[in-house]
């Protein structure tokens, strides 16, 4: 039992969910075994797509790079088997309207075999810009769920000065234990990783945030980290959404983020125990995000537990690995209960920002009816963020996305509290999810339109540029023509002698 120092909590609002984590976090993580396909999505990742540089037929190893990032808000996919390419095409996404999404299918071979891994001796020794792009090339993204790509976080050091790196293993949603297991058996390599983003960032201090509900992942944590005096291992009260960047933010620091600021601008930066174990893996070994643990959980699983799965695995595949399931789940859930996808079916694949495959039992989700609000308040008590949800869903619902961005529609984390708490059931998150929805696609097409604006316009203006210099350069040519034509013809006429002889008279004609 851990009896460290608890702190009062300094965020507001939040909610006490049953965890359902003591199974899964009982036991090891279990490698899988090779599944015999790999399905390998195209976008794991927030930003643009990946671009393909395999084609069908080629061989691939494990840990090749088979898809570019095109910008640097993108995450480049590598192949997480050794095996053939036998499709580029389609397969389900991981997204609740059962939408496909483009993706490389590679057969394994069995074999497993790796490409050769550059490594480095001593990382400390490189320049931070060089050690930003090796996490950026191993295609490394935010392993919490949030898949931004790491590399432009770690760049931020170059912009901002980053005081404090926040490596967070508070993992509060319930269900999920990866995190908890990470940190149990991972702990050295963690805490390495964690100096490394300090060096690349240049940032003074390293707080790894951990709830009190993982005594054993505290203590592992606090026993790897002991040697250096720079990193402080945090216990923080057990309360969702602590997960939430902002929310640990202002319980560690005591700082609150502002309303559509980014954590830099308290001089911060978060990162998950996940990433930051895989960016220790590509420092030191060369190694791209190829695989990760997942949680494997839901009253349906025979045996809950965390799996080291390759990405691009069918999540039937990790089920099975867990002894199956019993029974027929009522919804299949990506991530945790609160904030995660509802799935489609059991062929979706495992991508680098999935802590969680969960197949839950009708028991275990809430009831779907909802009766009218009652004005109880619960919601805004519940609302870590602040926010009054039952007025912003009345004004969702009726698709007045002025309004409810008036009631900080755009400060919504989607954390689910508000719908946790409703004694009415009303599906608030769910009207959030689709408003900010609806203003991205709004955001994106005025973007397209102001792009379009502006390409027209500089179009227009080389239009009239070109014409400008076609006529200025006709001008030129004219006045050259005029200095060229010397009004001394008339008098070489003029020296023409009258011939004189018959001889000459026929030269001249
Ligand atoms: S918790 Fe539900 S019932 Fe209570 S005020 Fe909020 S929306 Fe209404
Ligand atoms: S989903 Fe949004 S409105 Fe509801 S509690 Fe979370 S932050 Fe508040």
């Amino acid at each position: 039992m851990f009896h460290g120092l608890l702190k009062l909590p300094q965020v507001r609002g939040g909610v006490h969910p049953h965890g359902h984590k003591d199974r899964s976090a009982a036991l090891h993580i279990l490698k899988t075994e090779l599944p015999e396909k790999l399905y390998l999505p195209l976008r794991q990742h927030a930003g643009a797509e990946a671009i393909p540089i395999v084609k069908v037929g080629d061989k691939v190893l494990k840990g090749q790079l088979i898809a570019v990032a095109p910008s640097e808000v993108s995450a480049p996919v590598h192949a997480s088997s050794s095996g053939t390419v036998i499709e580029i095409g389609e397969i389900t996404a991981a997204h609740p309207s059962g939408l496909t999404s483009s993706a490389i299918i590679i057969q394994t071979d069995g074999e497993d075999r790796w490409i050769d891994l550059h490594k480095l001796e001593n990382p400390y020794e490189e320049e931070p810009l060089v050690l930003a792009n090796r996490v950026a090339e191993a295609g490394i993204v935010g392993m919490g769920g949030a898949i931004f790509p790491a590399a432009v976080k770690l760049k931020q050091g170059t912009k901002h000065e980053i005081k404090t790196v926040l490596v967070n293993g508070s993992e509060c949603e319930p269900y999920l234990t990866c995190d908890d297991r990470l940190m149990r058996e991972k702990a050295e390599e963690i805490i390495e990783g964690a100096r490394l983003i300090r060096h690349i960032l240049r940032a003074y201090r390293v707080v790894i945030a951990i709830e009190d509900n993982k005594p054993e992942a505290i203590a592992a944590m606090q026993a790897a980290a002991e040697a250096y005096g720079v990193i402080e291992v945090e216990v923080v009260p057990s309360r969702y959404p602590m997960g939430s960047a902002k929310q640990l933010i202002q319980e560690i620091t005591g700082r609150e983020v502002p309303a559509g600021g980014r954590s830099t601008s308290v001089g911060v930066l978060v990162h998950n125990v996940g990433t930051v174990y895989a960016i220790y893996e590509a420092l030191v070994y060369g190694k791209p995000l190829i695989s990760r643990v997942v949680t494997v959980a839901g009253a349906c699983v025979a045996r809950p537990r965390n799996v080291e799965a390759l990405n691009g695995t069918p999540i039937e595949h990790l089920f099975e690995a867990c002894g199956g399931l019993e029974s027929e789940p009522a919804k299949l859930v990506l991530g945790g209960p609160m904030m995660g996808i509802p799935l489609p079916s059991v062929d979706v694949p495992t991508i680098k920002g999935a802590t969680g495959v969960l197949a839950l039992a009708k028991k275990e989700i809430p009831r779907e009816e909802s009766s009218p609000c009652i004005r109880c308040a619960s919601c805004v008590e519940a609302c870590p963020m602040g926010l009054l949800p039952l007025e912003m869903a009345a004004r969702s619902r009726a698709e007045d996305l002025e309004g409810a961005s008036e009631y900080g529609l755009s400060d919504c984390i989607l954390c689910g509290s508000c719908s946790y708490v409703c004694p009415s059931h009303i599906p608030l998150v769910q009207y959030f999810q689709f408003a900010k929805g609806e203003l991205d696609t709004k955001r994106v097409a005025a973007r397209k339109m102001e792009y379009t604006v502006e390409l027209s316009l500089a179009k227009k203006a080389r239009i009239e540029a070109e014409k400008a210099a076609k006529a200025a350069e006709k001008a030129a040519k004219k006045a050259a023509r005029k200095k060229t034509v010397k009004p001394t013809k008339p008098a070489a006429v003029t020296q023409v002698a009258e011939p004189e002889s018959a001889e000459q008279q026929e030269e001249t004609a």
